[in-house]
């Protein structure tokens, strides 16, 4: 039976991580800042997850986890996530996503040299390393230029990894685009979009004020990018994959294809504002990945399109607007 060791189980990507290895007949183990309500309720539904009491930044907790656990994969998802309070705790920040990396790849590599046996290792990487990009779209060769305290954190987690690999571990990354689900907190613009564009429906009224209108990302389906670091994880060789769909749409489009999904119809930009508020000092107008190596080397490719992705999240939001009544 494969074992598993997942950090950040209890995010968006760590909880469809969790489900897809418990689904194949692994066994997971997981590490849980805090045992909260939503740690407890996966642990119980499932025989064969275990979670840990631990933390990103306790290194001595962290090589014992791994030390104790002995897993045959290794996936580093936790850290701060959001790039606005990175910026309030950059610190923090470059502890969690930055050193904490090499905590575990340096404890994954002990026990390989324990045991004898390959520990395969995902570093969850993002498009944030890319920062100010200089080429678009970026692929695995574009020069990281991190513009924030959270992508300065993941460049040195990736720089790491790579590291690692050349000493002789199996320490692949996933460079992540943006990847969203009804799992996203409304802290992102996509859940912010679908949660309100449900309201809007139901109220028949109301507005969401948003930033940059015109930012371009690319927007996937957060289960397909799970697919793609268990896919790197088990490659023969590891190696950097850039996991993104290569479409952009506006957070304009996002809007208008969640309003209109929810039901308002021809007058939705009506209820769309723009609050100054919302805007960021430095925000890349476009982010857009060239998957072309995941496609090649893993078989990887995106299962859901941007109106599918819009039309889950959306009908999701209205699900729980439903249930609420
Ligand atoms: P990020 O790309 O990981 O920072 O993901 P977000 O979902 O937070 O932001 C995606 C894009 O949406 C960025 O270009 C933001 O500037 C833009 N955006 C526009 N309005 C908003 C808003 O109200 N909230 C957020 N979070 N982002 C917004």
């Amino acid at each position: 039976m494969t074992r598993v060791l997942i950090t950040g189980i209890t995010g968006q990507d760590g909880g469809y991580l969790a489900e897809q290895l418990l689904d194949e007949g692994a066994e997971v183990h997981g590490l849980v800042h805090t045992q909260d309500g939503t740690a407890r309720a996966l642990a119980d539904a499932h025989p064969r997850l275990h979670l840990h009491g631990g933390d990103l930044a306790d290194a001595e907790g962290l090589r014992a986890l791994v030390a104790g656990v002995e897993p045959d994969e290794l996936y580093n998802l936790g850290g701060i996530s959001s790039v606005a309070y990175s910026w309030e705790q950059p610190v923090l920040t470059a502890q969690l996503s930055g050193v904490a990396v090499a905590v575990l790849l340096q404890a994954a590599w002990e026990l390989q040299e324990r045991s004898g046996r390959l520990v395969r290792c995902v570093q969850a990487s993002s498009s944030e390393i890319f920062g100010q990009a200089d080429r678009s779209p970026q692929d695995e060769d574009t020069p990281l230029r991190p513009v924030s305290p959270y992508g300065a954190a993941k460049a040195y987690g990736h720089s790491i990894a790579a590291a690692y690999r050349g000493k002789g571990l199996h320490a692949a990354t996933c460079i992540l685009f943006n990847h969203e689900s009804p799992r996203r907190p409304v802290t992102f613009v996509t859940r912010k979009i679908t949660a309100a564009a449900a309201r809007i429906a139901v109220d028949g009224r109301g507005t969401v004020e948003l930033g940059n209108l015109d930012a371009r990302r690319d927007w996937g389906w957060a289960p397909d990018y799970v697919d793609a670091m268990v896919r790197a994880a088990r490659h023969t060789e590891a190696a950097d994959f850039v996991i993104a769909t290569g479409q952009t749409h506006t957070v304009a489009e996002f809007a208008e294809a969640a309003l209109r999904r929810a039901g308002v119809g021809d007058d939705w930009a009506d209820h769309v504002e723009v609050n100054p508020a919302f805007l960021r000092p430095l925000d890349a107008e476009v982010m857009v990945g060239d998957p072309s190596r995941a496609r090649r080397e893993l078989g990887w490719t995106p299962t859901v399109d941007f109106d599918e992705v819009v039309g889950r999240m959306v009908d999701h939001d209205l699900e729980l607007l439903r249930e609420g009544e």
